[in-house]
Parts: structure tokens; C-alpha cells; sequence
């Protein structure tokens, strides 16, 4: 057959493990009603009646938009200025931040993930990343001929920082350049979230490599808004202010995850590094790349990210902290039982998922499967099966670590 596209790229089909069982789980709904099914694989935020949280705090004031706003262009490719301060003050809140930075608008957390990579590194060169990760990034790098290297994310009941250096220095070894992965606060699937010691130990790490080449540090916070002690969600943050001149960061916001709005494909790159000049270098090329691929982003989207932060934040924290209590709620009855049956599961500390710990991926096969007859629904990850609580009433939520406990026993 003639080839018609690039020759380097993979062209197996995309292997979704999370929309096939999500529609698994449907149909086991349509079949046999809501009640008899647990639907544990959705990985966007419901309420307790198995619907969609769509923020009446966001979409009362999205819905007053104009139409001319909504149908007009962003005002730049790089995104409307008072969105790109904004999201800036947004994603530092209170931390002392002292570096220069600048904001890229991005559709969604995915597009400001995906301009770092692209615009890091070239093809052939490698990205790391966790190996309990967002499937995601593999892709991401993989569609631009880009290798992947992975670190174990724990150590015990803590960050691998053991795991994380000894691949950084390798790749480092060997390209002279780093560009890591690390998804903080609420790390998808597992809910780990790094203590300020480890952080600022990754830092000083960083520091010390860099003395053999660029490092640009890629910290996806997608799910920071979902944090269980908001107030202080930001103060790891400060620990950037010591990168050196040789390290850069990237923070990917998503406000898919901060506003529930998966769909208007919003968010933003936010660069950080010691002088205006390294900044102003990932600018230009983000800046560029925005104008190639996706030329803008929703203008309404960022005029209403603006409203909410600003005018609209008081209705927004009281909408959004209800829902951040309710998802704490799911979270201490899951592991509270999982801890009284023996069930492992990672490190969590808060955020939309658990990850049951289970390293052969034979046995996590088995048990995902007979969960499925039992007609428990859940995602299997690399290493362990994901709970999206985020997605799981609370009465749904007690006495499934059980189940799951009971039905592991039989394999
Ligand atoms: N990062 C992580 C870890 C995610 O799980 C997701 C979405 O599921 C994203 C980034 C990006 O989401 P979006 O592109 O919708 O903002």
C-alpha cells in the first residue's frame, strides 16, 4: 500500500485502555441499571447524583458572554494579555515568586505539555517521565520520534528522588540536555503530592546538572485547584526561585481541571527562569508553534477564566470547595476501608485518583478483569489499577475497597 504519511512516525492504531472500559462501563449501566454497576473510570469531576460538574460559577457568566466575544479571534496567538497575567497570578497565588516568566495560552493542560516537548527537544532525543504517568506524554513524545525514559515514582510510601537522579543523569550523560516530567500536586493516577523537602531537593538536584547542560523541568499541575489545603497548594513554587541559570521551568495549567471545562480546551504555559532572556527564548518558539498548530485559543474561554479568578472568585471557591470537600470525603472512606481490608494502594495525599499497587501486570490484568464481571469499572495503569474518585459517590465509594479486596482473594 502507498504510504501517504510521514515515514517516521508510529502508525499502530491508538490503544485507549480508558475509553474502551468507559464504554464498558455504559453499556453495563444501560443494561442493568445504574444502581448495579461502579463506575470508577472517569477522570473528570461528578457530582453525587452520577452527573457532570459543570461550575454554575463558570457557566453563568460564560453564558452572558457575547456572542461577538465568543465568536471573535484571540486577540494574539500567544493569548489575550489579561489572560496570560492572569493565569500567572492564578497559578502563583501567594508564593514569593521572584523569577521571569511569561504565559503562553494553550488549548488545555495537553497543548501546553505538548509545546514543551516540541519545542525542547528534537527527534531522537529522550523525554522522562514517571513510570506511573498520564498516558499522554508517552504519546506526545513518541509522535514527534522523541524516546522515553522513566523513573520509578516511589521509593516506599515517598518520591523516588533515588530513581529520579540516576535517570536524569543518564540522559543527561548522554543528550547533554534534560527535559523531565514531573506532574505535582495530585499526580495522576496515584493522588501523590511532593512535600516541600522533596521538592526542594529536586531543585538543588537540577541545579547540579545543569551544570552539564539545559534542564527545562516540566511541572504539570493540572490538578492543583483540587488540592485538599489550598491556601497553601503554591508554596512548593517558592522552591524554584533557586534554579540556576542553566535550568528552566514550564508549570502546564489546565483549566479543564480548575473551571470544569474539559471541553473549551483552555490553558496555558506559564515559562519560568532566572533572566528575561531564557524566558523570552521559549517565548518566541512557543509563540511560533501556537501560530503553526493551533493558531489561537477560545477567546471566551479566556475572557471568562479572567471573570471567575477575579469578580467571580468568591462564588467560584465556595462552588469549588464544596466539591474539593466532597472529593476528600470519597478519599477518606476508600482508604480507610482499603486500610482495614489490607488493600494496597500508592502514596495518595489528595486529587481526583487512587492507584492500587500491583506490580505484576499479569495479576493487575486479572484482577481489572474481575472487577469488570463484577461489574466494578476501573482503569489499569502501569503498575496498578486507577480509582478515579472524582467520578464516585460516596455511596458508591463505601465498601468497594472490599469488593475489590474479595475479589483480588479469588485470583
Ligand atoms: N495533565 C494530566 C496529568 C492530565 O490528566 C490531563 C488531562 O486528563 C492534562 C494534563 C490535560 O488536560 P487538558 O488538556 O484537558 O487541560
Amino acid at each position: 500500500m502507498t504510504r501517504f504519511i510521514r515515514n517516521h512516525v508510529d502508525d499502530t492504531p491508538i490503544v485507549d485502555n480508558v475509553f474502551a472500559v468507559v464504554d464498558l462501563a455504559k453499556k453495563a449501566k444501560a443494561q442493568l441499571g445504574e444502581a448495579a454497576v461502579v463506575d470508577a473510570t472517569i477522570g473528570a469531576l461528578y457530582d453525587e447524583s452520577g452527573q457532570l460538574v459543570a461550575f454554575r460559577s463558570v457557566y453563568r457568566p460564560y453564558n452572558e458572554i457575547e456572542s461577538k466575544i465568543k465568536a471573535n479571534y484571540a486577540e494574539s496567538f500567544s493569548g489575550n494579555p489579561d489572560f496570560r497575567k492572569q493565569v500567572y497570578n492564578w497559578v502563583v497565588q501567594q508564593a514569593d515568586m521572584r523569577l521571569a516568566h511569561s504565559t503562553i495560552a494553550t488549548p488545555g493542560g495537553s497543548g501546553a505539555v505538548s509545546t514543551t516537548i516540541n519545542n525542547i527537544l528534537d527527534q531522537g532525543e529522550t523525554l522522562i517521565i514517571p513510570d506511573i504517568a498520564w498516558g499522554s506524554y508517552r504519546l506526545m513524545a513518541t509522535m514527534n520520534n522523541m524516546d522515553v525514559e522513566t523513573y520509578n515514582l516511589f521509593e516506599g510510601d515517598h518520591f523516588n528522588i533515588a530513581s529520579f537522579k540516576e535517570v536524569c543523569k543518564s540522559v543527561m550523560d548522554k543528550q547533554k540536555k534534560v527535559l523531565v516530567i514531573i506532574n505535582d500536586p495530585c499526580h495522576n493516577p496515584t493522588g501523590y503530592s511532593l512535600s516541600q523537602e522533596e521538592w526542594e531537593e529536586v531543585v538543588m538536584f537540577l541545579n547540579e546538572i545543569g551544570e552539564q547542560g539545559p534542564v527545562v523541568m516540566l511541572n504539570d499541575i493540572a490538578y492543583i485547584d483540587y488540592s485538599y489545603d489550598f491556601k497553601n497548594s503554591r508554596n512548593y513554587l517558592e522552591t524554584f526561585n533557586a534554579i540556576s541559570d542553566n535550568v528552566a521551568i514550564v508549570v502546564a495549567f489546565s483549566s479543564s481541571k480548575t473551571l470544569t471545562a474539559y471541553g473549551l480546551r483552555c490553558g496555558a504555559a506559564v515559562i519560568m527562569a532566572q533572566s528575561d532572556e531564557s524566558v523570552r527564548q521559549i517565548e518566541i518558539v512557543m509563540e511560533k508553534s501556537a501560530r503553526a498548530i493551533w493558531s489561537n485559543i477560545p477567546n471566551a474561554a479566556m475572557e471568562n477564566l479572567v471573570y471567575v479568578t477575579t469578580e467571580g472568585l468568591n462564588d467560584y471557591l465556595e462552588e469549588k470547595d464544596y466539591f474539593v470537600s466532597l472529593l476528600e470525603e470519597r478519599s477518606k472512606i476508600f482508604l480507610k476501608e482499603a486500610k482495614e481490608v489490607g488493600l494496597k494502594h500508592y502514596p495518595y495525599k489528595e486529587g481526583f485518583f487512587v492507584t492500587l499497587k500491583i506490580e505484576d501486570k499479569d495479576l493487575c490484568t486479572k484482577l481489572h478483569e474481575a472487577c469488570m464481571k463484577e461489574h466494578i469499572y476501573t482503569v489499569q495503569v502501569n503498575k496498578g489499577i486507577r480509582i478515579a474518585l472524582c467520578s464516585l459517590s460516596i455511596e458508591k465509594t463505601k465498601g468497594l475497597a472490599k469488593r475489590i479486596k474479595e475479589i483480588f482473594d479469588t485470583l
